[in-house]
């Protein structure tokens, strides 16, 4: 939809869309700004420039328009007092890791809050009406920005306050007049410095009119009223039409403090702790210029680097100056934001990684390491997170029970970043020598192969200035990852299933057939459990056909059948194969038990990842850092064994969504978000509390035995955990003591077989000598046998031979050698069996091998044997597995050493 018609549109009908009962009451009047044209109303009869191009901008810094002066904190108790006071409820913040969204990773604005997608639809569920909420959110697209422009946050606060117009909520009118005295009742900014500009918003399919509001050229809040769906001119009024207005915290102790930036007076103690670190006063007469320069610029210019520029020209900055102040400044700035956000991230259960939302987080504190490496800056990042936490707990205070956890997170990942430096530094120095600079997909790239960000080749000098559209870039690249299709089948106008697996769950059941397509078929109701949630399907048969698969598309159960299908109409007689349910039941609930065993090991960011459940396994993916070591397996299996030993009850109770989260927080989408009204909570007592479709036992000591089988880090920040559980543990426990002494066995086997050849080859070592004495000592014409070993010498032919079993290898290759040796007119033959074959060694003595060639021996025996075998005319060996032709093979042998042959 173009924002700009449906403006246009409005606008033309101010009466209508913008003129609320305060600017009648207060005598505002509507203005058409001289050079952009846009409307906006004032107090001040005189005034002819909206706030971007009035010559007023950005002039509170160093002069704010406030008789109070409060900072991020105080700010924030001023909102909710003047709200509270005015009959809202004040909300705790909710999550900035999107849980209950499929499409976001952050929460990036409050009205996200209370957003839910119900199939293609966004429906919203408020836990009171009206409502003030501070919502921390979270925004990676324009990093860039942050520490220089003095206004932009990678987290803010965002004031969320939130009505829908009935009996309790209120419109336009009370909006407009909530949001004008909290300015100016509350905050005391004078009432002819409140300008308010007409815009609109349009987005999901929804739209409506918006007033922003500014002070001093400073947009505070924009109050926006969507009221319309549809497309315009055809559009249609919203059955709940929504006040959605945002304002920024960070902006609100802004404009009464009047610091250069609003990061002076938004990080408590921080910023302070860090300029005495490097020595620099922050209210300087030469930053209220410069930063007034910044804030004016970025409405003139596009490029940052350009805005950056300007401002140092105009106010006359030196490069010393630019060095010595501003970079440093900007660093700082950087790295108290940057940390906030991570303590927020990583408090809430984000762990930084490679992919999907985390891959925002590594890059931040990859930015912090590298700022700080730039400028020489030792810092203690836990030092810095303690005060961060102490700060924010005002506001805050569960993140002070996270605090060991983020010091435990950065460290691993500061460490991480180091380990790969060496990598990254030969990876940039092979760049510094390229003539060209680097393209921002170039950038990208460097980042997702070897984690090389730009501020690390800043920090190199491999590049001087980082793109501006990097970080947009680079964070839509990874927005789009969560995002999924959906299949298409032939159930239009099907009611939906009644799913008796959430009711008595008969495993045997009669049912209607209402629809037959391909394979598959759609029953009135059906006990047959449908793929989901990690949960495999139960197989089992419809009529006599046997169930392979069951999917749930919408609220219609489709199961798919093998060996033939039913006919539309028909009643038919189904059964649930009943033991593979309940074995996957008990990995179900196993699934449970082992995640929030994990967690108490492990440590709070553990959440499950992902989960797969069939009968004879299952497994579960948790977010962890690093991988597992044994003894934290076992800490983990000994929890869940204790709790199935504890037989607690498994609980199944159906809330209203939002009573649910109320209740139990967000860590009750362990399985991710669940598209429906009514919630069905699975809680193990206190122990975990989830919110979940699947089918689980009565108690915990229904499982039996969980045993961990296998854990493996599959990805960047994921752990996978396989387990069995119930019988299959138990055979699984047998099998392995099975294993276990069977190996135990083979490896004594082996050892008594190691030992044999070893006391043979001492022997043979010992032997040896003294046969080779006494055949040496044989002269006589004849033959003889000694030691099972045939002598034959006489003047034509001189050989020994054994094939006694008494002698191996070792034997054979040592006592033949030396033999040849000692007697070079000797040729020698062994004959043993190795295995299922009959090995040959030959040797032929210095004179004997020009007539008696082993090689030729070795392969005519071999050839014998079925075998074959080769060598040279001193040496050789062969084989074969005939043991049949043994004889033959000898009587071969011995007639070429006689000289027959
Ligand atoms: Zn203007
Ligand atoms: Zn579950």
């Amino acid at each position: 939809m173009d924002k700009k018609e449906i403006l246009k549109e409005f606008s033309s009908d101010p009466d209508r869309f913008y003129k609320v009962k305060l600017f009648a009451d207060e005598g505002f009047v509507r203005k058409s700004c001289l050079k952009c044209k846009r409307f906006f109303w004032t107090l001040d009869s005189g005034r002819e420039l909206c706030p971007d191009d009035a010559d007023d901008t950005y002039s509170f810094i160093g002069n704010p328009p406030t008789t109070k002066r409060f900072d991020y904190t105080q700010s924030w108790k001023e909102v909710e007092s003047f709200f509270v006071k005015n009959g809202h409820t004040s909300v705790s913040r909710y999550p900035v890791v999107c849980r209950w969204r499929d499409d976001l990773y952050f929460t990036i604005a409050s009205i996200v809050d209370f957003q839910r997608i119900m199939g293609s639809k966004v429906v919203f569920e408020f836990p009171a009406n009206p409502l003030v909420v501070p919502q921390t959110c979270l925004r990676f697209k324009d990093l860039e920005n942050v520490g220089v422009t003095g206004r932009h946050f990678s987290s803010f606060c965002m004031i969320g306050q939130h009505s829908i117009p009935n009996s309790q909520g209120y419109w336009k009118d009370q909006c407009v007049d909530l949001d004008f005295r909290l300015l100016t009742d509350q905050f005391g900014i004078k009432k002819e410095e409140v300008v308010f500009v007409e815009d609109v918003w349009a987005g999901g399919g929804s739209f409506g009119s918006s007033l922003e509001y500014f002070v001093k050229g400073l947009e505070l809040g924009n109050a926006v009223f969507t009221e319309f769906q549809g497309e315009l001119g055809k559009h249609t009024i919203l059955d709940q039409k929504i006040i959605d207005m945002g304002a920024g915290l960070e902006r609100f102790a802004w404009i009464t403090m009047g610091t250069p930036t609003a990061y002076d007076c938004c990080f408590g103690p921080i910023t302070n702790k860090l300029f005495q670190k490097i020595g620099i006063s922050p209210n300087s007469e030469l930053l209220r210029m410069y930063f007034t320069e910044i804030a004016k610029g970025l409405e003139k210019f596009e490029d940052l680097i350009d805005v950056r520029k300007h401002a140092i020209k105009k106010v006359g900055l030196t490069d010393e100056q630019v060095n010595r102040i501003i970079t440093p400044l900007e660093g700082i700035y950087l790295i108290a934001d940057h940390l906030r956000t991570l303590i927020f991230a990583i408090s809430d259960g984000a762990l930084p990684s490679n992919v999907g939302g985390g891959y925002n987080l590594r890059m931040i504190l990859r930015r912090v390491i590298a700022t700080m490496n730039r400028m020489n800056l030792k810092l203690d990042l836990d030092e810095l997170i303690d005060a961060h936490i102490d700060y924010l707990k005002e506001t805050y205070p569960e993140l002070n029970s996270s605090r060991e956890d983020v010091k435990t997170i950065l460290k691993i990942e500061a460490g991480r970043y180091d380990e790969s430096k060496s990598r990254m530094e030969k990876v940039a120095s092979k760049l510094k020598g390229r003539g060209k600079p680097l393209t921002v997909n170039e950038l990208i790239t460097m980042y997702e192969s070897d984690g090389i960000t730009p501020d690390y080749l800043k920090e190199l000098d491999v590049i001087s200035e980082i793109p501006s559209t990097f970080y947009a870039k680079l964070s839509d690249l990874h927005q789009s990852e969560k995002k999924k299709g959906v299949e298409k089948l032939p159930l239009d106008n099907l009611p939906e299933t009644d799913m008796l697996f959430y009711k008595d769950d008969p495993m045997e059941f009669e049912a209607k057939v209402l629809r037959v397509f391909d394979r598959s078929v759609v029953l009135d109701k059906t006990s047959f459990y449908a793929r989901g949630g990690g949960q495999e399907p139960d197989y089992g048969t419809i009529a006599k056909y046997k169930v392979i698969d069951v999917n749930k598309h919408g609220g219609v159960v489709v199961h798919e059948l093998e060996g033939g299908i039913p006919n539309e109409g028909e009643m038919v007689k189904c059964k649930v194969d009943s033991l593979r349910r309940e074995n996957i039941t008990k990995n179900h609930t196993s699934t449970h038990i082992l995640n929030s065993s994990s967690r108490s090991v492990l440590g709070s960011w553990i959440w499950q990842h992902s989960a797969f459940k069939e009968a004879d396994h299952a497994r579960l993916d948790i977010t962890h850092h690093s991988p597992l070591s044994e003894s934290e397996i076992n800490e983990i299996e000994k929890v869940a064994n204790s709790v199935i030993k504890q037989n607690i009850p498994v609980s199944i109770d159906n809330f209203d969504r939002g009573t649910a989260e109320q209740k139990y927080g967000f860590k009750i989408y362990q399985g991710g978000v669940v598209p429906v009204k009514s919630v069905r909570i699975v809680s193990i007592k206190d122990f975990d509390v989830e919110a979940c479709g699947g089918t689980h036992v009565k108690k915990t000591g229904d499982i039996e035995i969980i045993k961990i089988t296998k854990t493996k880090r599959i990805q960047d920040g994921v752990v996978r955990i396989e387990f069995v559980s119930g019988q299959t543990a138990f055979d699984y426990i047998k099998q392995k003591e099975m294993d276990e002494i069977k190996s135990v066995e083979e490896s004594a086997e082996k050892e008594q077989i190691q030992n044999q050849k070893e006391e043979r080859k001492q022997k043979a070592r010992e032997k040896i000598p003294v046969l080779l004495e006494k055949i040496s000592a044989y002269h006589l014409d004849g033959t003889t046998t000694i030691d099972e070993i045939q002598i034959h010498m006489t003047k034509s032919s001189k050989f020994c031979f054994t094939s006694s079993d008494q002698y191996d290898e070792f034997f054979h290759i040592n006592f033949g050698k030396k033999l040849v040796k000692n007697n070079p007119m000797i040729t020698y033959v062994g004959i043993f069996e190795a295995g299922s074959t009959i090995r040959i060694i030959v040797y032929s003595g210095e004179e004997a091998s020009k007539s008696k060639n082993a090689g030729n021996i070795a392969k005519s025996m071999a050839e014998i044997l079925g075998g074959a075998g080769g060598g040279d005319e001193k040496f050789a060996q062969g084989g074969g597995k005939d043991t049949s032709k043994k004889v033959e093979a000898i009587n071969k042998a011995k007639s070429m050493m006689l000289g027959l042959e």
